[in-house]
């Protein structure tokens, strides 16, 4: 069977439901909505609420006004079809009598990938696929690129002069942008898993890289500095804001705790591949760079990145502030291209969206 408009107009819902869980749902799994239909009316709606949470499928199940049974399910992602921390989704879709699934999109993850749909049609329920991956994706990166390239999405957010500086030669970075641009940044952290950042700007910024904006509900993103020499200060603004901290060491990715594994201890360079790859390994789906020149030009150089946030002030802060990223290029050759997927004006600033 086709997908009709009204199909369309309930996948869309579904979708919009998925996105309620844009700052709860950040380790393990992808944001799911499910809509239950029957003889014309909306009996159930559900969505995948928090981490290790029930799936939508079965939020929507459990939610629904009428039994289910000869109902149709809109899902904004194919379920999923084998044992993880609860019972497959499929599964109880089909104890429930659904006899329709209308799905937005397949799951990429190995473990799913078409096996949901076949579990669906084995069991005599019809199913009518829709691609509309484009949304999906936007909504779940992370997931995505952990399946793909075992790393979370990875995006780098700065703020810079329209002399494309980010700070001054002290170190002094506050208050580039205004209110606007620094209010947006809240939100790119609260659906962000971690938020990556050097030591350096721990010491010049003392940044608490937490989520203040009550809207984004209780999202508290695991903060990871990177710190080849244990030169985090154990006064830094950080330690005093509730949510989990680690320092990224010679030693891995220690919790802040076990302070003993990462003082004074004197590292080889950060293996950035080999951070992201652990966090990919605790469930991160997206991750969000807020660093100083070095340790941009570290991500940006060795390619580790898949969305860019530039906030740009309309104000000069001269040759001697400091990069956006130190990459020590001397030939055009070596020039890092993007590509603009927005821009937009945030309050004095401009807002630059840019991929690889
Ligand atoms: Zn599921």
């Amino acid at each position: 069977m086709t997908v009709s408009a009204v199909d369309r107009l309930y996948l869309r819902s579904a979708i919009r439901l998925a996105e309620k869980g844009l700052f709860s749902v950040t380790t393990n799994n992808p944001r799911v909505g499910c809509l239950l239909v029957k003889s014309g009316h909306i009996i159930g709606q559900g969505w995948h609420r928090e981490d290790g949470g029930p799936h939508a499928e079965i939020d929507a199940l459990s939610n629904s006004i009428e039994d289910p049974c000869g109902s149709t399910a809109y899902i904004s992602l194919e379920p999923c079809c084998w044992e993880g921390r609860t019972p497959p989704c499929t599964t109880a879709l089909i104890e429930a009598g659904i006899a329709r699934a209308v799905i937005a999109a397949r799951d990429p993850h190995p473990r799913v990938a078409g096996g949901g749909v076949r579990a669906l049609l084995d069991a005599g329920i019809e199913v009518t696929e829709e691609n509309l991956s484009e949304e999906t994706d936007a909504l779940n990166p992370g997931p995505l690129m952990r399946g793909e390239n075992n790393r979370p999405f990875v995006r780098i957010k700065t703020a810079i002069s329209i002399d494309g500086r980010t700070a001054m030669a002290d170190g002094q970075s506050r208050w580039i942008t205004g209110e606007e641009a620094r209010a947006d940044a809240q939100y790119w952290r609260a659906r962000s898993a971690a938020i990556i950042t050097g030591v350096g700007t721990v010491i010049a910024d003392d940044p608490k890289l937490n989520v203040r904006d009550q809207r984004y509900g209780n999202a508290k993103p695991l903060r990871v500095v990177v710190d080849t020499r244990g030169r985090t200060p154990r006064d830094a603004a950080l330690f005093g804001e509730k949510g989990r901290i680690a320092i990224a060491c010679a030693k891995g990715v220690v919790p802040i705790n076990r302070a003993e594994m990462w003082e004074q201890q004197v590292g080889p360079a950060i293996d950035l591949a080999m951070l992201l790859e652990t966090l990919s390994d605790q469930g991160c789906n997206e991750v969000l760079v807020e660093a100083g020149a070095t340790l941009n030009a570290s991500f940006l150089g060795q390619g580790l990145w898949d969305e860019m946030i530039v906030y740009i002030a309309p104000r000069l802060m001269g040759d001697t502030a400091r990069p956006l990223a130190a990459l020590g290029f001397t030939g055009m050759d070596e020039a890092i291209s993007t590509t603009v997927k927005s821009i937009d004006t945030l309050g004095p600033d401009l807002r630059i969206v840019l991929t690889p």
